[in-house]
């Protein structure tokens, strides 16, 4: 889950208390799985039953694909199961050379280095860039937040994909700016819990005018945006963001993380992020699952049928009266209080879907909603049981 900068540890943990751990288990195992989860609990009413997936970030579903399983087994034959050793060591591969050529490709950048996750690219990157001062979006994913206290630099958090507020910061923050100073303006461009898209264009603009460097996260973007190469490929700004950072664990259906950039960045990074330098080279059949994934991304039939359902689905949704928001393959369906919305989760669930109720503190109090993800190889049938529930269950908490 998405944290942003507000997160207190303290209070989560609290929180946690009152969890139904069940509950999360079965997201987190779906979520490797199917588009349906077959649950093998015998303990509660649902037992046995089948339920379909909404929650994942499979988007495309291509975890289950054959052609992506096949690559992961050939991976695992032609190199090994594991890596063995870190990249600088023995561990750089055939597997891991070909991905980040394909991937640097996808995304109009010299080269590209792969981590063994998203969460290393991220926290390692920002660590070896070791910047003075970060400016970072509110509701940016934990694994930034962790990269900028482990760069131990002065971090600014800027108002939710607002540019003006960003600049009004850095204006004030230039006035007492000593003369050396390295600047660093970071954002997720898709934002998991929303749905949101950062305004990239305009991030950059405001970055240029004050000599600060870009990173993005396009966890959530690749594969699924600009021919998979995400909202940075979709917006022809390769050239204006420094660092293009993502993950190859959901659209792209394998795990690992992958930064993008200049030659000169890449080559730093190999030699000065610790989480690649002092870490095991990536799983190379995850390594070769990923990059048969990001060609069948990049082909882009199942991205035209990912949107055909998340249109199916959000259209649905509102024509029965549900406040749907963002405008990505996430649809946060609003709910406003978390009772209603863990009822609503609970109820749809019953009739066999899984969507996870998001809730404070992961989200700010009266911002309740339920997350639905369809995916791509969600059937005719499938929508249809998924809008049915959410009809039936928001009658039954009395949302509709
Ligand atoms: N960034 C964002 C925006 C994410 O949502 C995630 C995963 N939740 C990560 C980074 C971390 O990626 P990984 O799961 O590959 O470690």
């Amino acid at each position: 889950a998405a944290t942003g900068h507000g997160f207190d540890l303290d209070q989560r943990l609290r929180e946690r208390e009152h969890v139904n751990l069940r509950r999360h288990l079965d997201t987190a195992a779906a979520v490797a799985k199917r588009t349906r989860f077959v649950d093998d609990s015998t303990t509660g009413p649902t037992a046995d039953a089948e339920r379909l997936v909404f929650a994942s970030n499979n988007y495309l579903g291509l975890a289950t694909d054959d052609r992506v399983q096949r690559a992961a087994a050939c991976g695992a034959r032609r190199v090994g199961t594991g890596a063995g050793a870190s990249r600088l060591i023995t561990g750089d591969t055939g597997a891991h050379r070909e991905l980040e050529r394909d991937l640097a490709a996808c995304k109009g950048a010299d080269r590209a280095l792969v981590f063994s996750s998203g969460y290393a690219a991220n926290v390692g990157t920002i660590a070896a860039l070791d910047p003075d001062v970060i400016f970072s979006d509110a509701l940016n994913h934990a694994s930034i937040v962790d990269g900028c206290r482990l760069a131990d630099a002065e971090t600014i958090v800027y108002d939710h994909c607002n540019p003006d507020d960003l600049r009004d910061r850095m204006a004030a923050r230039e006035r007492v700016a000593e003369a050396s100073e390295d600047w660093l303006v970071v954002t997720d461009t898709v934002f998991s819990m929303s749905g949101d898209v950062a305004p990239v264009a305009d991030c950059c603009a405001v970055a240029e005018a004050f000599g600060a460097w870009t990173m993005v996260d396009e966890a959530h973007a690749t594969g699924v945006f600009g021919d998979g190469g995400g909202i940075v490929t979709r917006e022809g700004l390769a050239d204006r963001v420094d660092v293009q950072m993502g993950t190859l664990s959901k659209a792209l259906a394998s795990q690992g993380g992958y930064v993008a950039g200049d030659e000169s960045l890449v080559e730093y990074l190999l030699n000065a992020a610790r989480s690649f330098v002092f870490s095991t080279g990536l799983a190379p059949p995850a390594a070769a699952a990923a990059r048969e994934a990001l060609r069948i991304a990049r082909d882009g039939e199942r991205t035209v049928q990912l949107w055909e359902n998340v249109a199916r689905i959000r259209e649905g949704l509102e024509s029965m009266g549900y406040d749907v928001r963002g405008e990505t393959q996430i649809l946060p369906v609003w709910v406003g209080d978390r009772r209603d919305a863990l009822a609503l989760s609970k109820r749809v669930r019953e009739r066999g879907v899984l969507a996870t109720a998001i809730r404070p503190p992961t989200v700010p109090p009266g911002s309740s909603r339920i997350r639905v993800t369809p995916m791509a190889t969600h059937t005719d049938a499938d929508v249809r049981t998924c809008l049915d529930a959410f009809e039936t269950a928001g009658e039954e908490v009395g949302l509709l």
